[in-house]
């Protein structure tokens, strides 16, 4: 019978939803709105980012799973569940099977938790995979050889570097250094140089629009407004690329040195491989400026960010099930 298959990408910044044969048909914020009076569910998604630091004192927007873990079980269910409700798998002719990618640090509790409430939600034969696999396949590389292939996956509370052959595996290393603290660095660096307090996503803007983690690579400028931590007012002040760069060195560095223990952990045939075919960076921390070229400086091999690095979870959960059909119809032969 007629059947969709559904991959999520449950990122602890967005979630994405991959529909067989209709690509991705959902791209929504990690966060919830709640109201703490009555414990109810606000808005979910796109609706409840907007809400990030503008809510009063009953109503919170909680990222579920902040850091790369699980902080809030019950809300990461919630969230789950209305996303899957809202592509209207009931709506299905049959119930779909599903393939969900979560932060590798998810627990094995966790794990059968989010199974369960992907079934409860519509879908019949569910199964979790490792993000660092499936950001491989969706970003292009060929990890079924018996070759070395490397990924870094810089996501929003966690980064993860493998190194990949024959569909597995080998090292790997997953930190919690990412975009979010990203956010965090430029948010005090800006607190302790101006004196100056700015909200998240204000911070969130400068990394994307002004930050440069390759020194003299790019010359951009931005007004931000905040408030005088002396007097208590709104004030607006300038910053550029450079000073934004000097406040990530201490972060990225981090991402680079996980990088270095991961390869040095690696059998030398597969480096030699990783020599030859690079690294590929996923995931939308990857867009973080100059971090490809820095990589390539301190790894000393050839560095190449994915397409579209922040949908490669997303496509790659769809070409997995689609390989899962090969596979089943070979056996069947
Ligand atoms: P997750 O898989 O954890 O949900 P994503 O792969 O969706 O994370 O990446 C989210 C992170 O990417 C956020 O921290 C966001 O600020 C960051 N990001 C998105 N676009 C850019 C950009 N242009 N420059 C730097 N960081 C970016
Ligand atoms: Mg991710």
């Amino acid at each position: 019978m007629f059947s969709r298959d559904i991959g999520i990408d449950l990122g602890t910044a967005n979630v994405l939803i991959h529909v067989k044969g209709k690509g991705i048909i959902l791209n929504e914020p990690s966060v919830v709105a709640m109201d703490h009076t009555t414990g109810k569910v606000l808005e979910v998604g796109e609706s409840a980012h907007r809400m990030v630091g503008r809510t009063p004192g009953n109503i919170e927007a909680i990222r579920p799973l902040k850091d790369g873990v699980i902080a809030d079980f019950d809300v990461t269910e919630a969230m789950l569940r209305h996303f899957i409700n809202k592509i209207n798998v009931r709506g299905f002719l049959s119930k779909p099977r599903m393939l969900i990618c979560c932060p590798t640090n998810v627990t094995k509790v966790e794990q059968k938790a989010i199974k369960e409430a992907a079934e409860k939600s519509g879908g019949k034969k569910v199964s979790l995979e490792e993000e660092p696999k499936v950001a491989a396949i969706g970003a292009g590389m060929e990890i079924f050889q018996p070759s070395g292939n490397m990924i870094i996956d810089i996501g929003g509370g966690t980064t993860d570097v493998a190194v990949l052959s024959m569909g597995d595996i080998v090292t790997s290393e997953s930190i919690k250094m990412a975009g979010d603290k990203f956010d965090v660095e430029i948010l005090s660096y800006i607190k302790k140089t101006y004196k100056l307090l700015i909200g998240e996503r204000t911070a969130e803007q400068i990394k994307q629009n002004v930050a440069t983690v390759f020194k003299d690579s790019r010359k951009e400028e931005m007004e931000i407004r905040g408030r005088d931590m002396v007097n208590g007012l709104p004030r607006t002040i300038t910053v550029y690329s450079d000073e934004i760069g000097e406040a990530l060195q201490e972060s990225v560095s981090l991402i680079i040195q996980a990088a270095k223990t991961v390869l040095e952990h690696t059998p030398p045939e597969l480096s030699a491989d990783i020599i030859d075919r690079g690294v590929i960076l996923t995931g939308g921390g990857a867009l973080l400026h100059g971090i490809d070229q820095l990589l390539a400086e301190e790894l000393k091999v050839p560095v190449f960010m994915a397409e579209e690095p922040m949908n490669c979870v997303a496509k790659g959960t769809g070409i997995m099930l689609e390989n899962m059909d090969k596979v089943e119809s070979r056996k069947i032969v």
